[in-house]
């Protein structure tokens, strides 16, 4: 078994100083792949206490030296995708085809898109021309502790990392503990990438552990946190005390609203979509409203693409769905399937337990449930796992009003033919996202939520910023 022990702090890798070890879960096989150690206080302010004396001559670099870092960064990272897909794939059940194309893939796309967003950056701006000896200069906001979740592991890496370098921040990231050997391969990356010690560092722990004494720091100045809307509190109540800032990207119930004039492949396009990544996204449309005029097709049609959907391991080549990540999950989802059927949903696909192929691994059959309303339980929890609620509506208002009737806001789709329509639903949706017909927001676009989505932003210019303090000078004079 692999053991994977030390943590990467001040340019170094070191041996645990308080750790105990913890398993990583093959979630195909249910076997233990490797061992880490879970830090404990002292790791994590050896590795605060790198970043914090960095943080100095990092934040007065040229920020053209950030990028050619970052850029460096990107022909390391291409160099070893293959390394990532495969650690991904095996740590956290990505069937390996898609953890190659789209997992390891994401984090060329977004750090690409960080060095195109930073060369336009004006980090030292004038006001505007009615006041000259005005000027606006943007700095970093200092430490950050970077707190990720295991289902789009290197997206969420390199969203943050990304931002934070060429911000001017130093930072400390936490990975999840279920998926702790990709990020262990990207800080060998960003070691070889050639970043100044302390600048990244890296420590393995459990959101109690090193997550809590990150959050609660008063040498950490922000806390860039993906993950549950649970830990989100969490976090934000802990870090209140030092008064940080804290930016959330948190869970989602995404409405995906079908009208009878939508295209032909959106119903499938729309199933696919909450199958993809075996339901574990936050931006899933895991609730399709249709419009009552074609919903008896559209709940036929949804089954049958349900019932194709392939599940298996995820070494296997292949564009099947792989197993969800761990048994905690597998069991809420397992759960929430039964309340659904208690609840009166229809279930059309799918169903309880593992599909017939196997009896280990955290599989999940991909299930469809019909004629279910807002108020049931399945409507309202993200289950994040492969299934799909189908819910009835009659008007448009009505399905914005079934739409925006959740805690979360972070992406809803919409599938009309009526251009009209879509505009006036863009503004209508309260969600940070708005897709519409199948198209996928362009490159330097913002992802983030409204509610308890979140408030963050990442990706473009929005998440550089994040990263970014506003200070405000009077005075200054022109060279
Ligand atoms: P999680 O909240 O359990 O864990 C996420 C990370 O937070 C892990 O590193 C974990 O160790 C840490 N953590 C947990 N409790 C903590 C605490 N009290 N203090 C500090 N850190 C703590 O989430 P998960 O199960 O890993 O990820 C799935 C969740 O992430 C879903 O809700 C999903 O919607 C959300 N997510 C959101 C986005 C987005 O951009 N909005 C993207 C991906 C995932």
């Amino acid at each position: 078994m692999l053991e994977k022990r030390d943590f990467y702090i001040n340019g170094q890798w070191v041996a645990p100083l308080n750790g105990t070890d913890h398993h990583v879960i093959d979630p195909s096989t249910e076997e233990p792949c490797a061992v880490i150690s879970l830090g404990g206080v002292e790791d994590t302010n050896a590795a605060i206490a790198a970043a914090k004396s960095a943080q100095l001559s990092w934040m007065h670099t040229d920020p053209a030296e950030r990028i050619a870092l970052v850029e460096t960064l990107i022909k390391v990272y291409e160099a070893r995708a293959d390394d990532l897909a495969e650690a991904m794939s095996t740590e956290m059940g990505a069937p390996i085809d898609m953890a190659r194309s789209s997992q390891a893939g994401a984090g060329t796309w977004h750090l690409n898109g960080f060095v195109e967003t930073a060369k336009n950056f004006q980090f030292n701006r004038p006001l505007g021309d009615h006041a000259p000896g005005d000027r606006i200069i943007y700095e970093p906001v200092g430490v950050a502790a970077l707190i990720t979740p295991w289902n789009w592991p290197m997206n969420q890496v390199t969203l943050k990392v990304g931002a934070a370098a060429i911000a001017g921040c130093t930072m400390v990231l936490k990975p999840s503990e279920e998926s702790p050997l990709n990020a262990m391969i990207f800080a060998e990356l960003m070691d070889e990438a050639g970043f100044p010690a302390g600048v990244f560092n890296m420590v393995n722990g459990d959101g109690v552990g090193v997550g809590s004494t990150l959050s609660g720091h008063r040498d950490v100045d922000m806390v860039s946190f993906t993950g549950s809307s649970r830990a989100g509190t969490l976090i934000s109540k802990n870090a209140a005390d030092t008064l940080k800032r804290v930016h959330l990207e948190l869970g989602g119930k995404g409405a995906n609203l079908i009208f009878d004039d939508a295209d032909e492949k959106a119903v499938k396009r729309g199933v696919l979509h909450m199958m993809q990544n075996t339901g574990q996204s936050c931006n899933a449309p895991s609730r399709m409203l249709v419009q009552r005029g074609i919903y008896d097709r559209v709940v036929e049609e949804a089954a049958t693409i349900a019932d194709k959907v392939s599940v298996g391991p995820a070494d296997e080549n292949g564009r099947h769905i792989g197993p969800v990540v761990n048994e905690v999950q597998w069991t809420k989802i397992q759960g929430l399937i039964e309340q659904g059927i208690k609840e009166g949903a229809k279930l059309v696909a799918g169903g309880p337990g593992r599909p017939e192929a196997f009896n280990k691994g955290y599989y999940v059959r991909p299930t469809v449930f019909a004629d279910v309303n807002n108020d049931m339980t399945i409507a309202r929890e993200e289950i994040f796992g492969p299934v799909l609620t189908i819910i009835p509506f009659d008007t448009e208002s009505e399905a914005v009003e079934i739409a925006n009737d959740t805690p979360y806001g972070l992406t809803n789709y919409v599938q009309t033919q009526d251009a009209q329509r879509a505009n006036r639903l863009a503004t209508q949706l309260r969600s940070g996202m708005v897709e519409m017909n199948g198209t996928s927001r362009a490159a330097g676009s913002p992802f983030g939520g409204m509610k308890q989505s979140g408030n963050g932003r990442e990706g473009g210019v929005w998440g550089i910023e994040d990263f970014l303090e506003v200070k405000a000078v009077s005075g200054w004079s022109a060279e």
